[in-house]
């Protein structure tokens, strides 16, 4: 993200973020457009240097926003949904539904129906009832790839190879139901087997598991004699929230995987098939940063410094859920870090923290800007209105200007719903 102090202000292409939020109020979302388009192309032009057919959906739940869909468009990607809600805000993109894929562990019938009569390209099928369920409602042809569980998870620091059979999403292929799965689609009356989808883990920042579970996979289908079209390896490519972080190389990642691919393929003399991919998090993650306003300070003394801000929890979950961590910059002022402090919000839950233990300037006060950084993906996404909070508003910026793609709720949209008799 192009974020850099000019004249002692924080911008954004220009932009001072401390004007944007003064004329949208905070808490704030604020996208810088020209990275989400960025990282599209970074991963279709690896894909295009691989020379194999591919597709890249968008997994929608990272943000979910019909103008970001309608960039996505633009940017040639499709989308994953997994809810009659997603898929809903998807049909009033400019995402053409032949682009959208329908994900989910438990698909419910009505939403089955929806996606089948929305035209959806295919359903990632995950269990074997949907099969039925699926080939019961169909009433034409419909595509589907199967999700296998292949006994791998990847995880931020090393990926593990057995043992990872408890999981709900896919099916096992030690256990042999990703193979009865298979079968079962093949002997369906309206669904057409198209492939097999994995997704082995999130915040992944090297190939290693993903490479491991392809040769598995390919391995797995030339020995059952099963040509695939469609091998899609999900998504979970990781970013840099912090120092500590690495974001995953695209290019160098992309091109290791693929070539992995062509040799697990190669070897077995197996059709080589089409790639697809889902990146959520590296899409939207680092473009997305939220701007909140200080108000109350409290020092403790020899204990703690609480600098609380005008959201929390609410707009911003990641921290109490996983401890996730992120850095801050003070907006209206380029001062050092010399003060440690914990940045809290105003929910009523002692773990409505955003950042414990950070340095940020001593100056700070009442009134003041503060960003938080890398909160483009899952946050807005996973915003609820406890303590009868507003959904922020959202905005765009790029070189061209800033522009609102979500209004702030309001008040009366809090209560819309209740009734009063
Ligand atoms: C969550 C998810 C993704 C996207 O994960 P990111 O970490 O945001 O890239 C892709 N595919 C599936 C099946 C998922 O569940």
């Amino acid at each position: 993200m192009t974020l850099q102090y000019v004249q002692n202000e924080l911008t954004l292409h220009g932009h001072r973020l401390s004007d944007i939020a003064k004329e949208y109020g905070t808490p704030l979302f604020v996208y810088d457009e020209t990275l989400i388009r960025e990282q599209c192309r970074r991963f279709h032009q690896a894909l295009t240097k691989s020379e194999l057919n591919y597709t890249i959906s968008y997994a929608s739940k990272a943000f979910s926003s019909i103008q970001l869909f309608n960039l996505m468009a633009e940017e040639n990607m499709g989308l994953d949904v997994v809810s009659e809600g997603e898929l809903f805000t998807a049909l009033q993109s400019t995402v053409p539904e032949n682009r959208i894929h329908f994900h989910g562990n438990n698909k419910t019938n009505q939403e089955i129906k929806y996606a089948i009569t929305s035209g959806v390209d295919y359903f990632v099928i995950d269990s074997l009832s949907e099969i039925d369920r699926l080939d019961a409602l169909a009433d034409r042809p419909v595509k589907a790839v199967l999700r296998i569980n292949p006994g791998v998870e990847a995880h931020t620091h090393e990926f593990i190879q057995t043992g990872q059979e408890n999981s709900k999403f896919g099916l096992s292929i030690k256990k042999g139901l990703a193979l009865e799965g298979i079968k079962k689609i093949q002997s369906s009356s309206h669904i057409e087997f198209m492939g097999v989808h994995f997704h082995i883990g999130s915040q992944i920042f090297e190939s290693t598991g993903t490479i491991a579970t392809i040769h598995l996979v390919i391995d797995w289908l030339s020995e059952n004699n099963i040509p695939i079209e469609v091998l899609n390896i999900g998504g979970g490519f990781s970013i840099k929230y912090t120092d500590d972080d690495v974001s995953y190389p695209i290019e160098e990642g992309i091109q290791a995987i693929t070539d992995a691919l062509k040799d697990a393929c190669q070897r077995k003399d197996y059709p080589l098939p089409e790639i697809s991919l889902e990146p959520g998090r590296s899409i939207v993650g680092a473009a997305g940063i939220t701007l909140y306003e200080v108000g109350t300070i409290k020092e403790i003394p020899d204990v703690n410094y609480y600098v609380s801000i005008d959201g929390g929890m609410s707009d911003h979950i990641r921290t109490a859920l996983y401890d996730a961590q992120y850095e801050l910059k003070l907006v209206n002022r380029d001062e050092p870090h010399d003060k440690l402090m914990t940045i809290a919000g105003k929910l009523c839950e002692s773990g409505d923290i955003i950042r414990r233990d950070i340095k940020l300037p001593s100056s700070i006060q009442s009134g003041d800007y503060l960003a938080v950084l890398s909160t483009g993906a899952y946050h807005y996404s996973m915003s609820s209105n406890y303590n009868q909070m507003l959904k922020p508003a959202v905005v765009f910026v790029s070189e061209s200007g800033v522009r609102e793609v979500i209004r702030r709720q309001t008040l009366e949209q809090l209560i819309q719903n209740e009734v009063l008799d």
